[in-house]
């Protein structure tokens, strides 16, 4: 499996695009900010066409999208029409309703630290809608040929999040369900169109799943016991209100 990520965007932005490659089709998870090309710089995930899931419409999962010829994602998070999105702290924190924490004020102004071309304008960024995007529903499967994977649908972070799991490997792409930062953020609910009653009813569902290796939409992989503390933390700080 590959992992292609963009080293010039502020890791706050900076998604994990994940590369499976099956015996009959392959398979990529999250397109990324998409202020440089994929195409031209990470040209091995086109070796075949492959199709692209997306975890949820973020600007920072879905920027990429409209390089791929075939985009799926749920249809509560209308990827096909996807928020016009910003390179500035300022204007991405009334973009998306972004609670001021600590880590999101002390984030540089610009959020990526280098452009594709001299004459490129941060202040021209938009995200481009994908070009073609399917509906997943929860339970639908996703077959490579030697592994096949079922999306789940796990509200919480945004309406429409979606995570893929490998029963038999315990292996599942999380998306921004879940992730365990360096920089210790928390789960981030703190943002317009998250519900926390939603977040701690997928997280529970998570919990209760075979899952013993996470490749989160963002920072290194964990393992099953990592995930559990980061379940059992989440729910915690939010007083534990179920339902
Ligand atoms: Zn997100």
């Amino acid at each position: 499996m590959g992992l292609v990520t963009e080293p010039h965007v502020h890791p706050f932005l900076r998604c994990n695009i994940w590369h499976l490659r099956g015996t009959e089709r392959d398979l990529v998870v999250d397109a990324g900010l998409g202020v440089h090309s994929l195409r031209a710089g990470a040209p091995q995930l086109f070796d075949r066409e492959p199709d692209l899931v997306l975890t949820h419409s973020h600007l920072d999962h879905i920027g990429g999208a409209h390089e791929f010829t075939t985009s799926y994602a749920h249809v509560a998070e209308r990827a096909h029409t996807p928020a016009t999105g910003t390179l500035r702290r300022g204007r991405l924190i009334d973009a998306l309703g972004l609670d001021v924490t600590p880590y999101v004020a002390a984030m540089p102004e610009l959020l990526v630290d280098a452009v594709p071309t001299e004459d490129y304008d941060v202040d021209a960024f938009a995200v481009r809608a994908p070009r073609s995007c399917a509906t997943v529903v929860d339970g639908d499967e996703v077959d490579l040929g030697d592994r096949t994977l079922t999306a789940l649908h796990l509200p919480g972070h945004s309406p429409g999040s979606i995570a893929l799991f490998e029963p038999h490997e315990g292996v599942l792409f999380s998306g921004d369900l879940v992730y365990d930062l360096d920089s210790g953020e928390e789960l981030l609910d703190g943002i317009r169109g998250a519900v926390v009653a939603d977040y701690i009813s997928s997280l529970e569902r998570v919990a209760d799943l075979p899952v013993t290796v996470v490749y989160p939409g963002h920072g290194d992989p964990f393992g099953r016991e990592r995930l559990l503390t980061l379940i059992r933390d989440y729910i915690d700080s939010r007083g534990g209100i179920i339902r």
